[in-house]
């Protein structure tokens, strides 16, 4: 589409005419969250912008990530409350579902939010280009991308071209139909007979849940000694009991050596399912971009400074691109940086890397912002100043837990289930470092604790801040009265 909404290469007489090449302040390839939200913040700062997208906008987060898995996530949860709605007292007999009808239901999610998304591009007045784009070529003064038999120029350019799955080399993964990836599991219209995940991460333990609770037999396979190995393991601790004693297989420190038909090959063992969903981490995209040749690269990605820049003048980067964390959240706020970086405003604006909440959307969720006791058993005294030299080995935190229980609203939404908030403070000034929390809805409240580990907080400023009662966020407040 045009500029003016009008077909491109025609004038105002509707006649087709070469047009002068307009030069555009920011281009951008790649509409999902980190893409949508600088087009839309520089537009709004009153710059001339185009974004490509060779998908649909919204990117892997709206079309084949966090949304449409939520939104199978929460027909599974319905599911799963109808047919244990007995311990709070509710008869519910002969509960079923219509697995297509679910995900007709996911389809129509999407679709209202990337329509939402091209509104509110349009609104801004952003030029939305739908194709696969490349970069021609790159001065410091101009950058000219091609999109099908287009050319277009750009003082700057924001990459924004995420992530893809990735695939590991195990042989007898490729062209295997039993092997699936995140988006062929969220596309299948019918429920597999059985599913192996391969990868204890965030999307498959995210998939684990929602094939478990409508009644599939799953079995996890990691290779770490633990899933989710990056959480708090007291945390992850729960969550394994519970999903092992509702029946999911979790095998740990196990590699799968071959795949052949259905059958996984492990140093475990061998096991069989009708599905076998991939799911090992995720790679940045970096199509279109060869003629960067001089852009600076590390194996998970672009190379950016805190303001996003790449080492290329007037070349930023944002989003999972980057390899730094690949979460939509995470994307968005690089892409207010770097817009702001280009726009040069003051004060200069930068990311709190250490105050980034993440949330699994297990049963019960998890949810944790800030350092965990191992990252902070990593650091060593002389990386803390000053010493309080004492004979007594140098514990440089404090941490204090609860059950979720000790909130009254947990206790009567949550029958049978104990939860744990942890919170770590630095010992020395008291300031929060880190929360570890799981019971739901702790997704819901975490950005509470992401408030106070950005700002600083610590124990007895956080204490004054009144929490509504009753909520379950009363347990933050809880443990935090313990110190
Ligand atoms: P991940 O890095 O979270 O997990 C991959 C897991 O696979 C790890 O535990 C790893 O040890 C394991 N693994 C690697 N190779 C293996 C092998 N050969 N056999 C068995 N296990 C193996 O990656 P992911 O789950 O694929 O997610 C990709 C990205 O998407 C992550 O950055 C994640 O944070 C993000 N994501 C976030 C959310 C959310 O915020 N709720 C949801 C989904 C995905």
């Amino acid at each position: 589409m045009c500029r003016d909404g009008g077909e491109c290469g025609k004038d105002v007489f509707g006649e087709f005419r070469k047009l002068e090449i307009m030069k555009y302040f920011l281009a951008i390839i790649g509409g999902g969250p980190a893409g949508y939200t600088a087009a839309e913040i520089a537009s709004k700062a009153g710059k001339d912008v185009i974004i490509f997208e060779q998908n649909a906008l919204g990117g892997t987060c709206l079309n084949v990530g966090c949304i449409p898995t939520k939104t199978l996530l929460y027909s599974a949860k319905q599911y799963y409350n109808a047919t244990h709605a007995d311990k709070y007292g509710v008869k519910a007999d002969g509960v079923s579902f219509d697995y297509a009808k679910i995900v007709q239901r996911k389809t129509k999610v999407v679709r209202k939010l990337v329509a939402g998304i091209k509104q509110k591009l349009n609104n801004e007045h952003c030029t939305v280009v739908m194709g696969a784009a490349s970069v021609v070529s790159r001065t410091d003064e101009q950058v000219v991308i091609a999109c099908g038999e287009e050319q277009y120029e750009a003082e700057n350019l924001l990459i924004c071209t995420g992530s893809t799955n990735f695939v590991p080399p195990i042989p007898g993964i490729k062209d295997n139909p039993a092997v699936w990836d995140s988006t062929m599991a969220l596309d299948s219209k019918e429920l597999p007979q059985s599913m192996i995940i391969v990868g204890g991460g965030v999307i498959g333990m995210e998939f684990a849940t929602l094939y478990q609770e409508l009644g599939v037999p799953v079995t996890v396979i990691e290779a770490m000694p633990t899933i989710l190995p990056n959480l708090d393991q007291e945390v992850v601790a729960i969550l394994l009991e519970k999903y092992r004693k509702a029946g999911i297989q979790i095998l740990t420190e196990t590699k799968v050596t071959e795949i052949q038909g259905n059958k996984v090959v492990t140093t475990n063992g061998e096991f069989e399912a009708e599905h076998i969903l991939v799911s090992v981490g995720r790679r940045a995209n970096m199509q279109g971009l060869e003629a960067l040749n001089d852009l600076e690269m590390f194996r998970g990605g672009i190379v950016v400074d805190e303001f996003m820049r790449t080492n290329l003048k007037n070349v930023y980067a944002a989003g999972d691109v980057t390899g730094k964390i690949m979460l939509a959240h995470v994307a968005s706020r690089q892409a207010e940086v770097a817009v702001g970086r280009m726009l040069k405003q003051i004060p200069l604006q930068r990311i709190a890397y250490n105050a980034i909440p993440s949330v699994v959307y297990t049963n019960p969720e998890i949810a944790c912002v800030g350092l965990t006791e191992k990252d902070l058993n990593e650091i060593k005294e002389g990386d803390f100043a000053p010493s309080m030299s004492t004979d007594e080995p140098f514990v440089p935190y404090e941490v204090h837990k609860l059950p979720m229980t000790y909130s009254g609203r947990f206790v009567a939404e949550n029958e049978g289930e104990t939860g744990l908030c942890k919170v770590i403070v630095d010992k020395r000034s008291k300031a929060i470092m880190g929360v570890h929390m799981i019971g739901n809805p702790c997704s819901e409240f975490v950005a509470a604790a992401s408030f106070a580990v950005r700002m600083g907080y610590t124990v007895g400023e956080f204490k004054q801040v009144v929490f509504p009662h009753p909520t379950v966020g009363e347990v933050l407040r809880e443990v935090i009265a313990e110190f």
